[in-house]
């Protein structure tokens, strides 16, 4: 039975941005109700950032099972679990959503959260965090840094500024990062003259982010940390990370300032791109990837820890690569790269239906302290 429930203008079905009313109801109870600017789609010319190279797919994935294979069979001492990392229900005889390199994924019966059954255990995780080379620290191609900018930081702090000032009358001044990867997002808010700063627990990504952007991350754990207050925690592509999303958002909630704002965007479960990873053969290169997301969240699941935290949800961004994933897997049944740039030209006009329709991979919440909603 769910908790929540939303009222959504018709309105929504030909717009990019509305309001919505979300209603916390646990036991039928309406105990809160959330007016949250919601916005779908995002433009994104996914084919300038993820290539059209389906050989390069395939590599990638081998390379993913493989690293499944070590990761899961090194973790001996993985542990089955018996509970929701996001509401605690009892997670015992829970369905298996899917299965990706031979890893299941269960769905939580109360809060609809998805995830690894029998995870790596945390030490596991944060020695492969530490050593993740997702960034080279030797060549910096500045032409595709800028595009990268352009395409992805930019919008998400534009949307970070003016839900922000929108509630608070005026611009977030400083940000703290987690999990800040090769610190594009700070090297943006740096440029809208914010204060920044950063934590990555992997080694390449902090020397990237230095050579890139002269920006030097904190390397220890932000859960026991001391920093703050701040206007802004972002968790940009956190939370699917960690066996304990919550402490995270806990800990947000002591650093931000009385007027800060938490922003956190994750792997939506309900989408296109994790029913189209699920059927038999796919091939999986991003997503529903358990050699790094151990969580898929529900609407429910982000919304539900964060009430329970202490927050109220404030606005909501959908958006995804689902129309991309679609083609992909197709083009790779098909017979390759012709019916790929063939296939390639619906992808806008699919990903916008799928983002307004809510079934986009994606979603970034905005949410304040439950006093200042
Ligand atoms: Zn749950």
């Amino acid at each position: 039975m769910t908790n929540w429930f939303r009222q959504i203008p018709f309105s929504a079905d030909h717009s990019s941005q509305w309001r919505e009313r979300w209603e916390y109801s646990p036991n039928g109870i309406t105990e809160r109700s959330f007016d949250v600017c919601v916005k779908a789609g995002k433009s994104l010319d996914i084919l300038s950032l993820k290539g059209r190279d389906l050989n390069e797919v395939c590599k990638y994935s081998d390379l993913l099972k493989k690293s499944a294979l070590k990761l899961y069979n090194k973790s001996a001492n993985a542990r089955t679990l018996h509970e929701c990392p996001i509401c605690h229900a009892v997670l015992d005889n829970a369905a298996v959503e899917l299965t990706v390199f031979d890893v299941p994924y269960v769905r939580c019966k109360r809060c609809g959260h998805v995830c690894v059954s029998a995870p790596p255990a945390g030490e596991v995780l944060d020695d492969l965090f530490t050593e993740s080379e997702d960034h080279s620290s030797t060549y910096i191609d500045r032409r595709a840094l800028e595009i990268r900018m352009a395409q992805i930081v930019v919008p998400k702090i534009d949307w970070c500024r003016e839900i922000f000032s929108s509630r608070a009358g005026r611009l977030p001044g400083s940000v703290i990062d987690v999990g800040a990867g090769g610190g594009h997002f700070l090297a943006g808010a740096l440029r809208c003259g914010m204060t920044v700063e950063g934590f990555e627990l992997s080694r390449t990504s902090r020397n990237f982010a230095f050579e890139a952007f002269d920006l030097h991350l904190r390397d220890d754990d932000f859960l026991t940390s001391s920093c703050g207050p701040t206007d802004l925690v972002t968790f940009w592509g956190l939370l699917e990370y960690v066996l304990r999303p919550r402490d995270f958002i806990a800990a947000a909630r002591k650093k931000l300032s009385s007027d800060g704002m938490l922003v956190i965007e994750v792997p939506r479960v309900d989408a296109l791109g994790t029913l189209v990873q699920a059927m038999e053969n796919a091939v999986v290169a991003r997503h529903m990837d358990p050699t790094s997301h151990i969580n898929g969240f529900s609407d429910e699941s982000i919304c539900t820890v964060l009430v329970e935290e202490g927050f109220a949800p404030v606005a909501a961004w959908y958006f995804g690569m689902d129309a991309y994933e679609l083609c992909i897997q197709i083009a790779l049944r098909s017979g390759g790269v012709g019916s790929f740039a063939m296939l390639a030209q619906f992808i806008p006009v699919v990903q916008q239906a799928l983002d307004r329709g809510r079934q986009c991979d994606d979603i970034i919440i905005a949410a304040v302290p439950m006093e200042c909603s």
